[in-house]
């Protein structure tokens, strides 16, 4: 399944010259095939196969204007420009909430379940309107699967999305689904502490009678 959620953002530095990127500095983005021969001195450069660990099956690259040229155009699926923002400090979490991007970011890392793949897009929809994510590129696999590859507009992170080719009919099932996932949790039953006086009122909450095993 072509579902993938590179974390690694926009890179500080040129992927080929290693030059830092300067705040608001023009840049390249591309996705390339780990697999291409050519792109092979550029993995290098980047740390490569280190420990003998598996490359994944694509790579994000950053590149400065000039470095450009030099990219190998047979290695990249997906190339575009973008704008190289110096990274903010982390904003304090405040409550921690579920949102589209949070829940997004849960079913992709977990488990590989094909139920999730209609909601997985449905997510990825809402935060390409919400202006969260951009979609660089689609591409037909040789599978007839269409992908789509996202980019989060403010890391840079690269998020690859089957798209499930929804029907009229199954939109508003997994949009209820997506509402559902989003929908806050019931506040949990606050405990009442044992109150210290004895003006305790005496009314209906009866006392949990533990269930009998049947
Ligand atoms: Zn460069």
């Amino acid at each position: 399944m072509a579902i993938e959620w590179n974390l690694r953002g926009r890179s500080n530095t040129c992927g080929c010259c290693e030059k830092a990127f300067d705040d608001g500095e023009k840049l390249f983005s591309a996705v390339a095939i780990t697999a291409a021969e050519s792109i092979a001195p550029i993995i290098e450069k980047l740390g490569g196969s280190k420990d003998g660990k598996e490359l994944p099956e694509y790579i994000r690259l950053d590149v400065c204007k000039e470095c450009r040229k030099t990219l190998p155009k047979d290695a990249i699926i997906s190339l575009w420009q973008g704008v190289y923002t110096a990274p903010e400090p982390p904003a304090p979490e405040a409550l921690p909430r579920e949102t589209a991007e949070s829940l997004l970011r849960k079913l992709i890392e977990g488990e590989d379940n094909p139920d999730n793949v209609p909601v997985i897009f449905v997510l990825a929809v809402m935060l390409e309107r919400k202006k969260i994510l951009i979609e660089r590129t689609v591409r037909h696999l040789p599978d007839g699967t269409l992908m789509r590859i996202y980019e989060h507009k403010k890391n840079g992170e690269v998020i690859f999305i089957t798209d499930p080719n929804l029907s009229l009919e199954q939109i508003p099932i997994v949009q209820q689904r997506v509402a559902e996932l989003l929908a806050p949790p019931p506040p949990a039953p606050v405990e009442q502490p044992a109150p210290a006086s004895e003006e305790t009122p005496t009314e209906e909450t009866p006392a949990e009678a533990p269930s009998t095993e049947e």
